[in-house]
């Protein structure tokens, strides 16, 4: 059987009866062991080609979810990571580190709440000091909250900073400071949403960032691209991550996902390919401004 039948296979097999998962809930930030079943990151299937080799990359939320899928494949590429995520989920980011190290490279635990500016300035240097260089930033870490009385009208203060200091103010200070330490052949991967294509009601903060993460991207890209660093991003759709389980009614994970064109949900894992080429300086190599939708059938155009 081939690594990609497997995890068909093993996909298939998480569904349940119903055609989802199993109804669950958590509290944000939500955390990966209470997950059922527990999300595949690419543990047994990713094979490395040193398509990243000798590379260090710092990828926010890195902990669980997309990020510890992406840092899995980054590190058993040949590249050294730096996984930022919330005190609060402590026990994803070991598990995380225990699988970087486990493919011979280093990885730099730093900490910090991105909703507060100089925690978030401070993490980039921490990181890069500890790293000894930056080649790549993935800017990763995402909230969200789903309503359950949709509507403009039910959106309060409170939630709109969460979102927005995660989302957007997050992205920009870490990208500020990511900028004194990248190079020419460096790249930047910010992670978008089919939110900002085909929006909710509601989710209408969360989609609002980002459809602005698009546009980031594209100016961003501009701006960078005569110092030859590449700024793109990724475009999840429904993915099987602690994100949704703490973010949305538990009574809607049984659905989560059924409404592709591919009927299920995505896992981490097969997100994992699209950010290994972006950051790769020989496979992108002309590749910047744009965006890669991985949604399970979903357009991104
Ligand atoms: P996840 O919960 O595993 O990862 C999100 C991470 O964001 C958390 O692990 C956490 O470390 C980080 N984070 C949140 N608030 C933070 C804060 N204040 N400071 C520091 N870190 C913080 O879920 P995921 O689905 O892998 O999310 C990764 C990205 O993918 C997010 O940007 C999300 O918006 C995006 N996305 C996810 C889906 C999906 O269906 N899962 C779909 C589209 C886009
Ligand atoms: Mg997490």
């Amino acid at each position: 059987m081939t690594d990609h039948q497997k995890v068909e296979r093993d996909a298939a097999a998480m569904v349940n009866d119903e055609g989802g998962f199993p109804e669950q809930q958590q509290q944000p930030p939500g955390l990966t062991a209470e997950m059922t079943p527990v999300p595949d990151h690419g543990e047994e299937s990713w094979v490395g080609n040193n398509r990243l080799e000798g590379l260090k990359a710092l990828i926010t939320g890195g902990d669980s979810g997309i990020g510890r899928a992406v840092a899995i494949a980054f590190a058993r590429e040949g590249c050294d990571v730096a996984i930022n995520y919330l005190e609060a989920e402590r026990p994803d980011a070991e598990e995380t580190k225990r699988w970087v190290e486990q493919a011979g490279r280093k990885c730099v635990l730093v900490p910090a709440d991105l909703t507060q500016e100089s925690a978030a300035r401070g993490m980039v240097h921490d990181a890069t000091a500890q790293l000894g260089g930056l080649d790549i930033l993935v800017n990763n870490a995402g909230y969200q909250w789903a309503r359950r009385e949709e509507g403009l009208a039910s959106v309060t203060t409170e939630q709109m900073d969460r979102v927005f200091k995660t989302n957007l103010y997050a992205l920009f200070w870490v990208t500020q400071e990511a900028m004194c330490h990248l190079h020419k052949g460096s790249s930047i991967i910010n992670v978008s949403s089919i939110q900002a294509y085909d929006p909710s009601v509601s989710l209408s903060d969360y989609a609002s960032t980002k459809a602005a993460i698009n546009n980031f991207t594209a100016n961003l890209a501009a701006e960078l691209g005569p110092k030859g660093i590449r700024v793109n991003a990724v475009a999840p759709g429904p993915i099987w991550t602690p994100l949704q389980p703490a973010t949305k009614g538990g009574d809607s994970m049984p659905g989560f996902g059924s409404d592709t064109p591919l009927g299920r949900a995505g896992q981490p894992a097969e997100l994992a390919g699209a950010f290994v080429y972006l950051a790769s300086p020989r496979e992108a190599s002309y590749v910047t401004g744009t965006v890669i939708g991985v949604t399970g059938g979903k357009a991104v155009f």
